[in-house]
């Protein structure tokens, strides 16, 4: 993978000052607050349904500060003139971002454009966060949808692709929308919520179907609603006496800290057994503020999981990978899966080969404890569910032997125990040699 330090620094843009300093008190708004909105979420009021080219926006006195996540989100930077302010590069009509975010929205909080160094693709953050054309150049095998969500969905806003599991979709809105989001057709396209008797009807069906025990309350961030609202999202769901753990998937620490507040975890904490996965992609996401975030969810006894997704030009660097899988175990955030990027249509600038997956583990393998190395998955289209990935370690197996090998690449032959079952039982294996699917070489035995 290319580095900041060997990519092309032709056209790039110095990031004003004002933005470098995340941790300041107060900044200048990075944009002018006439243009930005609040959409009410509430559980009884119809989905807000307005895009954010069709509300108009209504003044609003720069009162907040920095650290109010309401503040973040009342400035992200939704429009192209709010973005090429902050990156004048962008400021060109050939690169055709207008057709970009008609398509997919863009938001972006304050926070998180203060992390972008390089106004450029070589910058990681950039790279997640800014519109870019190749967003619109999709071959044919994409489809919006490869995971069969929308097929999966037996009520309105939950999806169940598993006998034992259930997502929930709490809301379409984040603070941010990445740009190789999985859910890029519903992500951002309407900034509502869940209503009320979309939760009564999702309720009634955990209810009647109590062979699912773990629900993943998602969108969308459920983390962008008020505490108030996303209580009304898990309060039901914990009352099926059949749910056993609810899982909570938000990418607030990385892009919007400031919502982790004691509010929010101890509403949540009445809620437990609760998990909180979140998705951290790169080393310099690792903030101070998102490691407080992490800190404060943690001791409010959530454990913490990470999904990354593997990101051409941002992550595809097993360096990058270890460096970013070491600094979630100091957070005490465990790295848990490491996503193929999904046959999405829209993020197929970001797709880097299966191969380069398992080198990446494979570097992992040896030079990090177990307990730092996420399990590498493909998400099968066509529903197919998560497949793991993994270098493969078992060589050969034989009746009596099994060859393996290390991450050093040095072979072991393993003695199987012996087989004390009758001869008759046995013969249909006696003899029989299975190479491992991929095997390197021959047994050695
Ligand atoms: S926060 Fe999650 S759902 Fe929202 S745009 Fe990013 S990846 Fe998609």
């Amino acid at each position: 993978m290319a580095t900041d330090s060997n990519r092309d620094s032709r056209n790039t843009t110095s990031i004003p000052p004002r933005l470098l300093n995340g941790d300041e008190e107060d900044p200048p708004l990075p944009t002018s607050p006439k243009l930005n909105r609040t959409v009410q979420l509430s559980l009884r009021a119809e989905p807000a349904t307005a895009t954010p080219t069709a509300v108009k926006s209504a003044p609003e006195k720069p009162t907040g500060c920095w650290n109010d996540w309401r503040w973040q989100m009342r400035n992200r930077i939704r429009r192209l003139d709010q973005l090429a302010a902050l990156f004048p590069r962008l400021n060109d009509p050939s690169n055709r971002l207008s057709d970009v975010v008609a398509k997919y929205p863009m938001a972006i909080t304050p926070y998180y454009a203060s992390l972008i160094r390089r106004a450029d693709e070589s910058d990681p953050i950039f790279q997640m966060a800014v519109p870019r054309f190749d967003e619109l150049s999709d071959p044919p095998f994409l489809s919006a949808d490869p995971l069969l969500e929308e097929a999966h969905m037996p009520v309105p806003g939950l999806i169940r692709r598993y006998p034992d599991r259930a997502l929930v979709l709490a809301t379409a809105t984040c603070s941010m929308y990445c740009r190789h989001c999985t859910r890029k057709r519903v992500a951002g396209t309407h900034e509502n919520t869940i209503a009320g008797r979309q939760m009564a009807r999702i309720g009634a069906y955990l209810r009647a179907h109590p062979e699912i025990s773990d629900v993943i309350v998602s969108g969308g961030d459920p983390f962008t609603l008020r505490t108030e609202v996303l209580e009304a999202v898990v309060a039901p769901i914990r009352q099926v006496r059949s749910v056993e753990v609810i899982r909570i998937g938000t990418r607030a620490p990385v892009v919007l800290p400031q919502r982790i507040t004691d509010e929010l975890a101890n509403m949540l904490r009445q809620y437990h057994p609760i998990w909180v996965n979140t998705h951290f992609n790169h080393p310099r996401e690792l903030t101070p503020k998102a490691a407080d975030a992490c800190a404060r969810l943690a001791d409010a006894g959530f454990p913490l999981g990470n999904q990354s997704v593997l990101l051409r030009g941002v992550n595809d660097d097993p360096t990058i990978m270890a460096e970013l899988c070491r600094g979630l175990l100091r957070m005490r955030v465990r790295p848990y899966y490491l996503f193929q990027c999904d046959l999405v249509r829209g993020i197929e600038h970001f797709r880097t080969p299966l191969a380069r997956g398992l080198e990446i583990m494979e570097y992992l393998r040896g030079r990090i404890g177990g307990l730092g190395i996420p399990t590498f998955v493909v998400d099968a289209p066509h529903g197919g569910g998560k497949i793991p990935v993994l270098p493969n370690y078992v060589v050969s197996v034989g009746p009596t032997h099994t060859a393996l090998r290390n991450d050093c690449g040095m072979m072991v032959s393993y003695p199987e125990p012996r087989d004390k079952r009758p001869a008759s039982a046995r013969a249909t294996r006696r003899g029989s040699v299975v190479a491992a699917p991929g095997a390197a070489s021959k047994p050695s035995e």
